[in-house]
């Protein structure tokens, strides 16, 4: 049997170094939580600029290149933010235009939006878009169908929206936790899915939130994570390094989660990403070596760590 050089190069970009900072670039107010109507702020100040300022400038003194999922209704009327990420050298991808929940829509609804919010980011950069976050992860099983289709449809190349366990807010439970082209209806599609990260804890699951967890915590997971092949999708939002942001009237559990640790965050993102040195990549990087025909599956007992067809799951 021969080796595929291109096998080999896979394990070491996704096995052993390759981590992702991605950044949700959107308002203070950008939440989806029941009873939040954000479309109320829109007029009010913010302190994003100055937010993507610091975070450009920790991210080249951190030495990484962050993927960066930007809300396009935020970039239409602040363009100099997506020209500054763009010129510091990490990646722009697309957050959609509204910050609505995928599975609220209907597909040519999330498809219009997704060509709107691509058109608006490419006449920025005047580079392609190749990815996608979904709003507060809202990927569900009943949408996955459609919503790889509509990616495919207006010519992204990847997703980082599937929470491949079960919050109060999100999750899709049993999805594979590695980075693979999800097969749906017997077709393995052209988007390839980075899922989050998953933390088990006695009775729960929960996403690996910078804010929550302590950072010797972090290193260890993502550490551990690569040693078995599997790359971490780290996640912060500019609002998580503000501690002076507005508030917004949410429950209590609800507004532990979403403001717990914000006063550390920053400090805690130089202690994480500056104790993995090179290891953090766009995930653009990543595409070049992945093939959809392959799925990979960091378990497999062939050796190359990869299997064709392993995510057979029928929606
Ligand atoms: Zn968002």
């Amino acid at each position: 049997m021969t080796i595929d050089p291109l096998v080999r190069e896979k394990e070491v970009a996704w096995g052993s170094t390759a981590t992702y900072l991605t950044l949700d670039i959107e308002e203070w107010y950008h939440a989806n939580y029941q009873g939040v109507d954000y479309t109320r702020f829109y007029d009010s100040p913010t302190t994003l600029e100055e937010m993507v300022d610091r975070l450009i400038e920790r991210c080249h003194e951190w030495k990484v290149q962050a993927t960066c999922f930007v809300l396009a209704s935020v970039a239409a009327k602040k363009p100099a933010i997506v020209r500054k990420l763009h010129a510091a050298g990490h990646e722009i991808a697309s957050h959609g235009y509204s910050h609505r929940v995928v599975h609220a829509m209907i597909p040519e609804e999330f498809r219009a939006e997704m060509a709107l919010s691509n058109d608006i980011l490419e006449q920025i950069t005047g580079e392609k878009v190749l990815g996608f976050r979904a709003p507060s992860f809202s990927v569900t099983k009943q949408c996955m169908a459609w919503y790889y289709e509509a990616l495919e449809a207006v010519g992204l190349r990847y997703s980082s929206s599937v929470f491949p366990g079960q919050t109060f807010l999100y999750g899709v439970p049993g999805s594979p936790r590695y980075p693979h082209f999800p097969r749906i209806d017997g077709r393995n599609t052209s988007i390839l899915e980075f899922p989050l990260p998953v933390v088990h804890l006695p009775g729960t699951e929960m996403g690996l939130y910078i804010r929550l967890f302590p950072a010797w915590f972090i290193r260890r997971f993502i550490r551990r994570e690569n040693a078995r092949g599997i790359p971490t999708v780290l996640y912060v939002h500019p609002r998580e390094i503000d501690p002076d942001q507005p508030r917004l009237d949410l429950p209590l559990l609800t507004r532990l989660i979403h403001y717990w640790g914000i006063r550390g965050c920053e400090a805690k993102l130089g202690r994480v990403l500056g104790g993995l040195p090179g290891r953090f990549i766009p995930m653009r990087d990543s595409l070049l070596l992945a093939d959809p025909k392959h799925n990979r599956d960091p378990h497999s007992d062939s050796g190359l760590g990869l299997r064709t067809g392993i995510v057979d799951r029928q929606l």
